[in-house]
């Protein structure tokens, strides 16, 4: 029989992670000399072979528990068990255990209120109104309608933490925005309640908690409520903020109300594209020798499906998400457009594609009398914090803290994107689980939302306590 480790090493460690349907994992190891801890990354969910014989099977499975509990050094280890045992820390993570209901309570009234891409005005308003309750500093609405709100901390030059979540919905404001609880699967359903009405509502509960417990954070805490995270909306809010307040920042924390148990370190690139054809129009019958900008939209759009393909490693992706134009049946079209959506994970890729686009537009032969127009309608840039950054590796071990564990990095795209592009290390993490996410049956879970709260909580003491450090840990630990 092989030895365990040998097994390990050479083999590569194949561990089922029962509790997520996500994940799955072959887990290759590698060991982090800075540390003297090892580290596992994973990827993909097999079973043990067969052949192994049941106890070796068991020990293995042991062993790689425990080696999972390893991932986080153990200076981060103790830095967040000494955090957790602070007499006003630990009263607070005891509390949200009594406070699912408040929290959960304030997600439904946040959710309540229609806020589209564009028009979150008015839950701006009650944000804002809130921040005020609360006792915030400087509680205000900057120019392009972020709802801000500060919390002093010890040290006033440091940098400040950013903890942010985003106002908006995908929905549009005439929908029905009823909720309903399944008191058997213990979960809540309703538009948008966990993307984002919960992870505002737990950036309002942590804000006034830490000012009822009288925490002081190592350094100021911008509490932020932004606008334009969804869709179109491209991310303007955070763009908007960390642009005018460059240099003040040190560190991010995005908060979204889904996702608990991943930590988003990675920013995936978006860029998207509106392609617009612009013709005479006319009769159909009357002057059906003019041009028509639908047929040619269409002639494009079938080019750019044959002749396009995204690349497959590393993983991107083309879309063409919406398609409008004309005016009525019998009518030539004077004008259609169809919008395009780019996803990868390096800016370079991104740029590659799009080029390509226009390429493929642009060899298309345009009947006379129409025009052709490609427009960038949307750019959210990719970058990525390393792994071993103390801020996503502190999420990680939160994570485990609360008993939450094993935790799953992950790439998204968030208003964590922006400041990760700006060199402003940052990560996104939920507060429950859950699913549905941008459809009318979106549900969260509801007991998990403690965990959520309690992983924000540590988050957020330890990322202000050591803002100096974890913000220049390596120049270099973000990369575009
Ligand atoms: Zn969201």
């Amino acid at each position: 029989m092989p030895k365990v480790l040998d097994f390990i090493e050479n083999n590569r460690v194949m561990h089922q992670i029962s509790r997520s349907r996500h994940i799955a994992s072959l887990l290759p190891i590698n060991t982090c000399a800075d540390y003297g801890y090892v580290s596992i990354t994973l990827k993909k969910v097999k079973s043990l072979p067969t052949s192994f014989n049941p106890v070796f099977r068991f020990t293995c499975l042991q062993l790689q528990w425990s080696i999972m509990a390893q991932t986080i050094p153990p200076t981060l280890q103790r830095l967040i068990e000494e955090q957790a045992s602070r007499s006003k820390t630990a009263i607070l993570l005891d509390k949200w255990l009594t406070l699912i209901d408040d929290i959960t309570s304030d997600a439904i009234a946040i959710q309540s209120i229609p806020a589209p891409t564009f028009e979150e005005q008015a839950r701006a308003d009650a944000i804002r109104k809130q921040f005020e309750v609360v006792g915030l500093h400087d509680v205000h609405q900057d120019e392009v309608g972020n709802v801000v709100g500060r919390t002093p901390g010890t040290d006033a030059n440091l940098p400040a933490l950013l903890i942010s979540a985003h106002l908006d919905t995908v929905f549009p404001i005439d929908t029905d925005l009823s909720t309903h609880y399944d008191a058997t699967a213990r979960h809540i359903t309703g538009p948008g309640l966990g993307d984002n009405s919960l992870g505002l509502a737990a950036l309002l509960g942590l804000a006034r908690q830490i000012t009822l417990h009288q925490i002081v954070p190592g350094c100021d805490v911008w509490w932020v409520a932004t606008v334009g995270e969804e869709g179109l909306g491209d991310l303007r809010g955070m763009r908007h903020i960390c642009l005018s307040q460059q240099g003040k920042i040190g560190l991010g924390l995005v908060i979204e109300g889904l996702g608990l148990g991943r930590v988003y370190h990675a920013g995936l690139g978006v860029r998207r594209l509106r392609v617009e054809t612009i013709g005479p129009g006319g009769h159909s019958w009357l002057h059906s020798d003019r041009p028509s900008a639908i047929h040619h939209l269409i002639e494009l759009g079938a080019a750019l499906i044959d002749l396009f393909s995204p690349p497959a490693h590393p993983h991107a992706i083309f879309n063409i998400g919406l398609i409008s134009g004309g005016t009525s049946i019998n009518t030539r079209a004077p004008q259609a457009s169809l919008s395009i959506d780019l996803r990868a994970i390096d800016n370079r890729i991104l740029t590659g594609m799009e080029s390509k686009i226009i390429d493929v537009i642009h060899a298309m032969p345009c009947p006379a009398g129409l025009r052709v127009s490609v427009d960038l309608i949307g750019n959210r840039p990719s970058a990525t914090l390393q792994s071993t950054h103390p801020l996503v590796q502190t999420a990680q071990g939160v994570l485990d803290y609360v008993h939450w564990g094993p935790s799953m990095l992950d790439t998204g795209s968030t208003d964590a994107n922006i400041p990760l592009a700006m060199g402003i290390p940052s990560v996104c993490i939920g507060i429950t689980t859950g699913a549905n996410a941008h459809t009318i049956k979106e549900y969260i879970d509801i007991a998990p939302i403690a965990a959520g709260m309690q992983q924000l909580t540590l988050l957020t003491l330890l990322a202000a306590e050591h803002m100096r450090d974890w913000q220049n840990w390596h120049s270099d630990s973000i990369r575009d």
